[in-house]
């Protein structure tokens, strides 16, 4: 099975199609959560999930601050005024399907999280402590994660007891087999990793591999849209340059 992995949509449409249309024969696709929050398109993102089947889908913290289910106060200045204009966006159908989703969940034998399967809302896995701790909070080989927005891949060697953390490159492929992973193939929609192309991962389940992708969409159209919406320009300006 090909399964088409994404995190941090974040509302960016032009960019989700960019993946999609990239990848049209993907026998399944995998939603890391994030789907809405700073960007533009917070409806039609979350209609393309339900419409392509996106499964196992996550909520992320974004996701849940547009619900009203945690305190936004949480947030910089600028992602409160992103949460709140998103709130008004969502109708009852969407509010009902991030409902719905958890932050953690398993198929097919891997683990996923939003932020980290030891706190998977709110924990970032920035550093070799916090991902070597968090091998220990799940029971499969590989657990992706999304939430930093930057594409990395943390590895624990067999008899090593501490885990070792690279960035994960455009056309990088991994041997699932080979050891345990915790894999982040970055954001669809608000990079933060210096590469502001459109980051995804393709997992093939039957070799046991997964290979990361970034793609180029047209961020200016992402940025109009968004200038319209008056969201704040901080975040229309950081799409450009992937931070
Ligand atoms: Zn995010």
């Amino acid at each position: 099975m090909k399964v088409l992995i994404v995190s941090d949509v974040h509302a960016n449409l032009a960019a989700l199609q960019a993946v999609l249309t990239q990848n049209p024969t993907v026998d399944a696709l995998w939603n890391l959560g994030d789907t809405v929050g700073y960007g533009p398109r917070p409806r039609e993102c979350l209609d393309l999930m339900v419409d392509l089947a996106a499964n196992p889908a996550l909520v992320g913290n974004h996701d849940l601050a547009c619900l009203g289910d945690i305190d936004v106060s949480e947030f910089n200045p600028v992602a409160q005024v992103a949460s709140r204009w998103t709130s008004l966006q969502l109708g009852m159908e969407h509010r009902t399907y991030l409902r719905e989703l958890p932050a953690l969940t398993t198929a097919s034998g891997y683990t996923l999280a939003h932020g980290s399967p030891r706190a998977p809302v709110w924990e970032y896995v920035t550093s070799v402590a916090i991902a070597t701790d968090n091998f220990a909070h799940f029971d499969n080989d590989v657990c992706f994660i999304g939430h930093t927005h930057v594409a990395m891949y943390a590895v624990l060697r067999e008899n090593e007891p501490v885990a070792q953390i690279f960035q994960l490159r455009d056309g990088d492929t991994l041997d699932l087999l080979q050891a345990r992973y915790i894999i982040n193939p970055g954001s669809v929609g608000q990079p933060r990793d210096h590469d502001p192309r459109a980051g995804y991962a393709l997992l093939d389940t039957d070799r046991g591999t997964i290979t990361a992708h970034r793609i180029a969409y047209d961020i200016a159209t992402t940025q109009r849209q968004m200038a319209l919406a008056n969201l704040p320009d901080v975040l229309i300006g950081r799409l450009a340059v992937g931070m």
